[in-house]
């Protein structure tokens, strides 16, 4: 399934999700497509070697003459981990599970118009992460950017104006970046979207609902 991803994380992303400095919606989104992407993993592994390198020629601190057996104690008290009972859908990639549960038919979407629907998910507030419902066929309203939109496919596939997404493929949008997302007509839509200032809707009727739906 990995092959069939071509659209990945900017050099940016992937630094910034080795340094460990994204904020939680980005680092979340960011984390899901490394997941299901081998390539961005191969990077994000290269970067982390690159960083274990810099803390290996720091200068050794002193430990207790105890320190290891400490550790060692620690680790023999800690239970051993219970395996997971509950089936996973796997359309929820592992890192989002914490945040949607276990199955996309538990999601609690709220209408935001012409079919499309959302959930917004509980993260710190730098950036805002939910996941889109865009029923086969349907178009999400042109609109623009005034920061990031990074939106991850998780089921069916879109297209606009910067190509085709089918699932693990990730559209880093900036401001320059305008767009009509048409969800294709074979299969639901739904995918993770994070931003991290309000979109700019072109259409009169989608900037009147913006401010009470959130988006
Ligand atoms: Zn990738
Ligand atoms: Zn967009």
């Amino acid at each position: 399934m990995t092959q069939s991803i071509t659209h990945h994380l900017t050099d940016a992303l992937i630094m910034g999700y080795s340094a460990g400095t994204l904020p939680e919606a980005v680092n979340l989104i960011v984390a899901t497509h490394v997941s299901l992407c081998d390539e961005c993993r191969a990077a994000v592994e290269a970067h982390d070697a690159v960083g274990g390198g810099l803390i290996e020629e720091c200068a050794p601190a002193a430990v207790s003459k105890d320190c290891l057996s400490q550790v060692m104690s620690l680790i023999r008290d800690e239970p051993a981990p219970v395996a997971a009972q509950v089936p996973v859908d796997p359309a929820i990639p592992a890192p989002l599970r914490d945040y949607v549960g276990t199955s996309l038919a538990d999601v609690k979407w709220r209408p935001v118009g012409m079919g499309v629907k959302q959930a917004v998910l509980r993260t710190s507030s730098e950036a805002t992460a939910r996941l889109l419902f865009i029923p086969a066929g349907t178009a999400v309203p042109d609109h623009g950017h005034n920061g990031l939109e990074l939106t991850l496919v998780l089921q069916g596939a879109f297209r606009d104006e910067d190509g085709y997404f089918r699932r693990g493929d990730i559209e880093v949008a900036s401001e320059a970046v305008n767009h009509t997302p048409i969800a294709d007509i074979s299969e639901d839509c739904i995918c993770l979207a994070v931003t991290d200032a309000p979109l700019r809707f072109k259409g009169l009727l989608p900037r009147l609902a913006q401010p009470f739906l959130g988006i």
